[in-house]
């Protein structure tokens, strides 16, 4: 995932409110940077799957739609940046969250060499609504699918594998309230921080077009060709 002439490699932020699309990015810039996608929420459910203390622990916070402590997610973060095939740069979806989690990234990122660049997917908070409550996804590949703007060919059933599609527990609505008053009291001020630190910083709308045509902003906002 390098510019042309540019030999740092790159850690890609994916920043935005849930449900602005973020992880549906992840997945398709995974594809065309050939680069690992790095979602918290997906590790701290895989956390939960195991069933250890910690993962009960992380599941009632998950479904009461608050954070999970910084102390825990800045953990599974060192542990995933530092496997080999982060070597070349990485996608980051829903970390950091917290201006605490963005410090010790940067702290991390400086340590190992990697160069910053922040996309910001602005999205409407009633647009946000809608979409988190038609999202299904793949409890065993993890692909995301919406019922109005990108349903599975066959109701219900995964397109690349078959299985039965979920609804996570913490997308229904009263739950994507309490998501959204987190991401503003403790998320949103990042951006404050974000342009604080002089480091590339691209704001797009990830409202209107395609999830391809919102790939294109990206990939031009991260000059890919
Ligand atoms: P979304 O971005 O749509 O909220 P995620 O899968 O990224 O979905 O996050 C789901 C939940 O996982 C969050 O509401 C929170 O409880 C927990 N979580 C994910 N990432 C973090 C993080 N960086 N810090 C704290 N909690 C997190």
């Amino acid at each position: 995932m390098r510019q042309a002439g540019d030999e740092v490699p790159r850690a890609v932020i994916l920043f935005g409110p849930p449900g602005s699309g973020k992880g549906t990015q992840a997945h398709l810039l995974k594809e065309a940077l050939r680069a690992p996608h790095i979602s918290t929420g997906d590790m701290l459910r895989e956390r939960i799957a195991s069933g250890d203390a910690l993962g009960v622990q992380v599941r009632e916070l998950m479904q009461a739609g608050r954070l999970v402590p910084d102390e825990v997610v800045n953990q599974l973060v060192e542990d995933r940046i530092g496997s080999g095939d982060c070597a070349g740069g990485f996608i980051l979806d829903g970390y950091p969250r917290t201006i605490q989690q963005a410090v010790e990234l940067d702290g991390k990122l400086k340590r190992r060499g990697f160069a910053p660049v922040v996309i910001h997917l602005k999205v409407d908070y009633n647009k946000i609504i809608a979409r988190i409550a038609g999202r299904r996804q793949c409890p065993v590949c993890g692909t995301l699918y919406s019922l109005s703007s990108n349903p599975p060919r066959r109701p219900d059933l995964c397109d690349e594998d078959g299985a039965v599609l979920a609804v996570r527990d913490d997308d229904r609505e009263a739950v994507i309230r309490e998501r959204l008053e987190a991401y503003d009291r403790q998320t949103r001020p990042l951006l404050e921080y974000f342009a604080a630190t002089g480091n590339p910083f691209h704001e797009l709308d990830g409202s209107e077009g395609s999830p391809q045509e919102i790939l294109s902003r990206i990939a031009g906002a991260l000059r890919l060709g």
